[in-house]
């Protein structure tokens, strides 16, 4: 049996697609493996997204090559955003590689070893989870309708594409059998989910509808996009047990002068209104977002704004990204481009005062009892870490608990009353369970 090697760069959409291909190469009799050395095919899912991120694709790529170096029996295919963005320049510069597929090619890929692929109709129903068993993504659509001036994103995985609700209904309900008892919903722009479908922004119904499903526990909604925010969405957050209070929605900046540049369709004011909406609509809500520092254009007093935004509205998880000059994309060719060690200055700036915030909230956790989800247990340290509902996997804050307090497993939801609080962790023991 071929052993087959997968290694998968990027955001959690593109693990998805790892997970979709490991699925149907072991429907094939393809043996997926940790062990790159030891498999006979060596995949490399990449992303393309921003420089950072196509760096460490193209290090993977020579990674491949090095072990194919050593034994030339060995191939190499290469996946995903960066070949979809830069076949051409791959096939011309990187020859060693022997095959070369865009984004969702699952098909090609399953020719090119000679196979057929399977689950004609529904490639996700082979998807082989490799998450901890205990949570799972679903991605609910592909593509993005929206023409952000800094993203690449849009020419990438193409126009927004809702897959349908049954198919999703079905998916999750096959998640939770599997064992997720998270289930956290990824697309580049969830709250358009269904109006390319149905005519209609049909998320707050897809929502009702996963909540039904008996093993979930928890249901987290990432990558919200404020323009056209389906209100009714909160109330479903407001009321259901499953549906997280926990609201992804990335705003990039807050000066309006930006939001024009960076053709984000806000203004400060709209961003304003709809936080004030949902702080109402449901109080215990979890908030995070992400901005942008360093776009073309961006003054001293639009960062300062930026500053005092951050300082003033106090949100519970942000994330700070540098601009990354992309060509193809509108900002590219946009003038008044700002010094990347500038950029850098103004993201750690914001993360200084990010930092203040987060550790007084979590300080105000103190003596707190919190529902916390296991995630997995350090046989080095004896601790336990975890996350409560504010805390998406491996972006967000964990709780660090010491094993000696009670006996559980990754996978438990535990009651942890909270003893100490950092900017990102809280500390706890499990209460007598
Ligand atoms: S919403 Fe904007 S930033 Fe997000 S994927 Fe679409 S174009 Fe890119």
């Amino acid at each position: 049996m071929k052993k087959v090697h997968i290694t998968t760069l990027g955001c959690s959409k593109n693990l998805v697609d790892s997970e979709v291909l490991q699925g149907q190469l072991e429907a094939h009799e393809f043996q997926v493996i940790d062990s790159p050395e030891a498999s006979d095919l060596l995949i490399v899912n990449t992303c393309g997204f921003i420089e950072k991120a196509k760096e460490e694709s193209i290090q993977a790529i020579f990674e491949a090559l090095e072990l194919k170096k050593q034994d030339p029996a060995k191939k190499v295919f290469v996946t995903g955003c960066l070949s979809e963005r830069y076949r051409d320049d791959i096939v011309r510069e990187i020859p060693e590689v022997d095959a070369i597929f865009g984004t969702e090619e699952y098909r090609a890929i399953l020719n090119a070893l000679g196979k057929k692929h399977m689950a004609e109709d529904n490639l996700s129903r082979l998807r082989r989870v490799t998450t901890p068993r205990h949570y799972a993504y679903m991605k609910i659509s592909e593509g993005c309708n929206h023409t952000c001036a800094f993203c690449a994103i849009p020419g990438i995985r193409g126009k927004h594409r809702s897959r349908p609700m049954e198919e999703l209904l079905a998916e999750a309900q096959r998640l939770a059998d599997g064992g997720a008892r998270e289930l956290i919903l990824i697309s580049q722009d969830t709250s358009y989910y269904g109006k390319d479908l149905y005519g209609k922004q049909r998320i707050a119904e897809l929502l009702r509808g996963l909540e039904k499903i008996d093993g979930l526990r928890w249901i987290r909604v990432l990558y919200w996009y404020p323009t056209n925010f389906p209100l009714e969405a909160l109330e479903v957050m407001r009321e259901s047990d499953k549906v997280l209070a926990y609201l992804d929605m990335p705003i990039q900046h807050v000066s309006d002068r930006m939001l024009r540049r960076m053709r984000r369709g806000d203004t400060l004011q709209s961003l304003e209104r709809l936080y004030d909406k949902i702080r109402h609509t449901v109080p215990e809500i979890t908030l995070r977002t992400t901005l942008i520092v360093g776009h073309p254009g961006e003054t001293n007093a639009d960062f300062r704004a930026m500053c005092d935004f951050v300082r003033r509205f106090e949100f519970d998880r942000l994330g700070t990204f540098t601009y990354s000059d992309e060509e193809g994309t509108p900002a590219f060719s946009q003038d008044e481009k700002i010094d990347p060690a500038l950029a850098e200055e103004r993201q750690a700036e914001i993360m200084e005062i990010q930092k203040e915030i987060s550790l007084r909230k979590n300080q105000n956790l103190i003596n707190s009892e919190q529902i916390v989800l296991l995630d997995e247990y350090d046989i080095n340290t004896g601790y336990y870490s975890g996350r409560t509902y504010r805390d998406a996997p491996e972006i967000d804050n964990e709780v660090l608990i010491p094993q000696n307090s009670a006996t559980a497993r990754p996978g438990d939801f535990v009651r942890v009353t909270v003893e100490d609080a950092a900017e990102y962790e809280l500390f706890g023991v499990i209460k007598n369970r």
